[in-house]
C-alpha cells in the first residue's frame, strides 16, 4: 500500500477493566470502501469512536496522513479531513434539510471566518447545496426534515458529514430501518462517494457488505480476527464460526 490515509498501530481501548479493543493495527487507502463487521458487542462502535476523535485510545497510536492524532480534540478532526454520520439522528426535524445542512457548515466554518457577512451567507448556502446535491436530495433542499422518508434522512446526514469535504467518511449502519430499495439507493450513493474518498462502515446487511466493500475487517472481542477482500472473508473458517454463521442477512 502506499503511504495509508489513516494508519493503526496496536490501538486499544479499556473502560476501567474491561477492554473494548485490544493490539488492532491496520491501515486505511485513499478512495477505497472498507466495512467493519462482527457480532453486538465486538467493539465496531468503539473503533469508530477512535477513529472519530470522540474517545481516545488507551493504547496505540493512530495516524491520519501521517501526523499522530493524540491529544487531537474532536473538533479538529473535520478540519483535518475527517467526519462521520451518526447512527442516531444527528438532525433538527423542524428545520428543512437545506438549513440543518447550513448550520452544519456554519459550525464548520467559525473557528476560521475571515469573510464578510454576506460572503459568508452565500458561500455556507452553496456549501450547503452542493452537500445536498451529493447525496441526491438537491430537490428536496425546501422539505422540512421530519417529514422526509427515512432514507432521505439517513442521507440528509450523510450531507451534514460531507459539508467538511472530508477524505475519511465513517458510516455508522447507513441503512438501518432500510428496506431494499431504500438499502440500494444508499449503496449507490456510498459508490458514488466512494470515488473522491475514502469510506469506513458499520453494517450488517452482508449481501450489501459484500458486492459493495473492497476489503472486510472483522472483529470480536475487541480484536481484529481477519482483514481481507470480501472473498477471503467469506472463505474464513474462523469468521464463518464466530460471525457469518449466526448472521440472518448472509446469503
Ligand atoms: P459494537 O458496536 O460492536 O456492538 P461496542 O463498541 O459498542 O460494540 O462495545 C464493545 C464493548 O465495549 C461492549 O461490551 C460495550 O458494553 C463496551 N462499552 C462500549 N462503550 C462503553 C463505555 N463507554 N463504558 C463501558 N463499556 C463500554
Ligand atoms: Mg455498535
Amino acid at each position: 500500500m502506499s503511504a495509508p490515509l489513516l494508519a493503526c498501530d496496536n490501538v486499544g481501548r479499556r473502560f476501567g477493566g474491561f477492554v473494548a479493543l485490544e493490539g488492532v493495527t491496520t491501515a486505511f487507502a485513499a478512495n477505497k470502501v472498507t466495512a467493519v463487521i462482527g457480532p453486538n458487542g465486538a467493539g465496531k462502535s468503539t473503533f469508530f469512536n477512535v477513529l472519530s476523535g470522540v474517545i481516545a485510545p488507551t493504547s496505540g497510536t493512530v495516524r491520519f496522513r501521517g501526523r499522530d492524532l493524540a491529544g487531537t480534540p474532536q473538533h479538529r478532526f473535520a478540519h483535518l479531513g475527517i467526519s462521520r454520520s451518526y447512527q442516531i439522528t444527528n438532525i433538527f426535524p423542524e428545520l428543512t434539510a437545506h438549513e440543518n445542512v447550513r448550520v452544519a457548515a456554519q459550525a464548520f466554518r467559525s473557528r476560521y471566518d475571515i469573510l464578510t457577512r454576506r460572503a459568508r451567507l452565500t458561500e455556507l448556502d452553496e456549501r450547503a447545496a452542493t452537500a445536498l446535491e451529493a447525496v441526491g436530495l438537491a430537490a428536496r433542499g425546501g422539505a422540512t426534515a421530519k417529514f422526509l422518508a427515512h432514507g432521505e434522512q439517513r442521507a440528509l446526514e450523510i450531507a451534514i458529514a460531507l459539508v467538511a469535504d472530508p477524505a475519511l467518511l465513517l458510516l455508522d449502519e447507513p441503512t438501518a430501518g432500510m428496506g431494499p430499495e431504500e438499502t440500494r439507493g444508499m449503496v449507490a450513493l456510498i459508490e458514488r462517494l466512494a470515488r473522491e474518498r475514502t469510506i469506513l462502515l458499520v453494517e450488517h446487511k452482508m449481501k450489501m457488505i459484500l458486492g459493495l466493500s473492497d476489503r472486510i475487517l472483522v472483529l470480536h472481542h475487541g480484536r481484529l480476527i481477519a482483514d481481507g477482500t470480501p472473498a477471503e472473508i467469506q472463505a474464513d473458517a474462523e469468521v464463518r464460526r464466530v460471525y457469518l454463521g449466526q448472521n440472518d442477512g448472509y446469503a
